[in-house]
């Protein structure tokens, strides 16, 4: 990039020793041969020998242990340099299109692992007042920013707030008498839209899009009927567009006796500015990893808090905590026609914390703010690639197409340029897509990196695509593998 390009960062001169934009990178390894750092164990290994005086059954202990035998900065430089081996939203712009991976502010850190935030949380409501209260006023926060009347925290995770969520809608048609198998979702539908339907146990009607990527209304209006239970939506969708019809949508459903679902994971086009409940929607999960900035990965610990209208109340998980009514303090409770437990206790509570923290510091103007720099981010980076952008005008998410490219050979490509790439091959409905999500959190000279990694790559042969990544510390992995047998202990080495 110029250094003109650069004059226009908001947070200054750049560091002189940062890549060039748009130039190859090579990420940390460390042994002279390339391949990897070593294991603890491999680095030194060391028996120790046990006392034998312990409390525990003879079957329960053992005389000696193997152990890496190190000093401490041996262990810090390992786990420094396994660090610089990855690829997290501390090293730079992860633009993974709908799992919003924002950067994680560390107040949030410093909230979790405050010592008063880690109660046991089988302790009785009298001497836990603080914790219930945090919660009560999270689940309050929540259903403001949703414009929901009760909010369960106890999901953890997006999928498991859908699971919920349709489970409340299948016991209030039940409560009501009425047997309804059918859910209806887009085909620019998350997946696991569709696999919360089936696993709850309906018939999953799949809506085609209508040419302008949105709801198509005439599809909507045959779709729906006496065995309607829920249409499960995303706005904006998947495409990042907003559902401008989405008061006619939710007549239509609600005419024919179905609920609406609002499936949260882009409501960080919103927030601040619109709200699921105004537009119709019954029910509804946040993924506060992804609007409010806790951490995703790893397969969690995550979060997937479920907002509710009135009428829905009664079914939400149990315990659920509210106000006494005397006003003196804190209480949990059963919800009269609760559909039971969805996890333990109140859900996972250090990703809780950090989400109220991430509201509290940034207060209505702050996350009105945050959703409107989502979307203007979204909007420039759109503007400044060379892949054409088939849908819009977007919101905080554009899909890119990568022609006659490869999409997943093409995000592998980005990582030689040392950013993370976008998410790929989904929606279908856009050829070899490149599902594309800034966020809030990159400055323009950021923004503008990636705009030139994405063109670095957009003008590269097949050949250097498929040979890509060259310069990561791991390169191309088996992912069906990664994804299927996941073998997570390091005697897989052994082998
Ligand atoms: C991430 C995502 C989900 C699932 O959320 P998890 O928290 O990952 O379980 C559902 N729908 C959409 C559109 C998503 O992006």
């Amino acid at each position: 990039m110029s250094e003109e390009g650069r004059d226009g960062d908001a947070n200054g001169d750049r560091d002189d020793h940062a890549p060039e934009a748009g130039t190859l990178y090579d990420q940390a390894r460390w042994t002279d041969d390339g391949e990897y750092e070593p294991l603890l164990a491999e680095k030194d290994s060391t028996v120790v020998e046990i006392g034998e005086d312990s409390p525990l059954p003879d079957d329960l202990t053992r005389d000696s242990l193997e152990l890496p035998g190190l000093a401490e900065p041996e262990l810090a430089r390992h786990y420094t340099r396994l660090s610089g081996m990855n690829y997290g939203v501390d090293s730079g712009p992860f633009p993974l299109g709908s799992c919003t991976m924002k950067y994680n502010p560390k107040f949030t850190e410093r909230a979790a692992a405050d010592p008063n935030a880690a109660v046991h949380p089988d302790r009785s409501a009298g001497s836990v007042q603080g914790t219930l209260e945090l919660q009560a006023t999270l689940q309050d926060y929540l259903g403001r920013i949703g414009g929901m009347d009760a909010v369960t925290l106890q999901p953890p995770a997006g999928a498991a707030g859908e699971f919920t969520g349709i489970r409340i809608a299948a016991a209030y048609h039940e409560a009501n008498g009425e047997d309804r198998t059918d859910v209806i979702i887009p085909d620019s539908a998350h997946g696991t839209n569709f696999a919360t339907a089936a696993m709850a146990g309906f018939d999953v009607v799949e809506l085609p899009s209508a040419e302008d990527g949105r709801v198509d209304l005439d599809a909507l209006e045959a779709a729906v009927g006496e065995d309607t239970a829920a249409l499960m939506l995303t706005n904006p969708n998947t495409l990042g567009l907003f559902e401008r019809d989405i008061e006619e949508i939710a007549g239509i459903v609600h005419d024919a006796g179905g609920l609406l679902y609002y499936d949260g994971a882009n409501l960080n086009a919103l927030l601040g500015r619109a709200r699921p409940g105004d537009m119709g929607f019954d029910v509804m999960h946040y993924n506060v990893h992804k609007t409010f900035a806790t951490p995703h990965g790893g397969g969690g610990p995550g979060a997937g808090p479920v907002g509710v209208t009135e009428e829905l109340a009664e079914f939400l998980p149990t315990p659920h905590v509210r106000q006494q009514g005397d006003g003196s303090g804190y209480e949990r409770y059963e919800p009269a026609r609760s559909i039971g437990k969805v996890h333990g206790f109140s859900g996972n509570w250090p990703v809780l914390v950090r989400a109220f923290a991430y509201i509290a510091r940034l207060g209505d103007a702050g996350l009105a703010d945050a959703s409107a720099k989502a979307v203007l981010n979204a909007n420039y980076l759109a503007s400044q690639i060379d892949y054409e952008v088939p849908y819009g005008p977007f919101h905080h998410e554009f899909v890119a197409s990568a022609g006659e490219q490869d999409a997943a050979d093409a995000a592998k490509r980005m990582l030689d340029y040392g950013v993370h790439p976008p998410t790929t091959k989904w929606p279908e409905i856009v050829d070899e897509a490149l599902m594309t999500e800034p966020t809030e959190a990159e400055n323009k000279g950021s923004l503008d990196d990636l705009a030139a990694a994405f063109d670095a790559v957009a003008a590269e042969d097949d050949a250097t695509l498929e040979a890509a990544p060259e310069r990561t510390a791991a390169r191309r992995i088996d992912q069906v593998a990664a994804a299927r047998e996941p073998r997570l202990s390091w005697h897989a080495l052994e082998d």
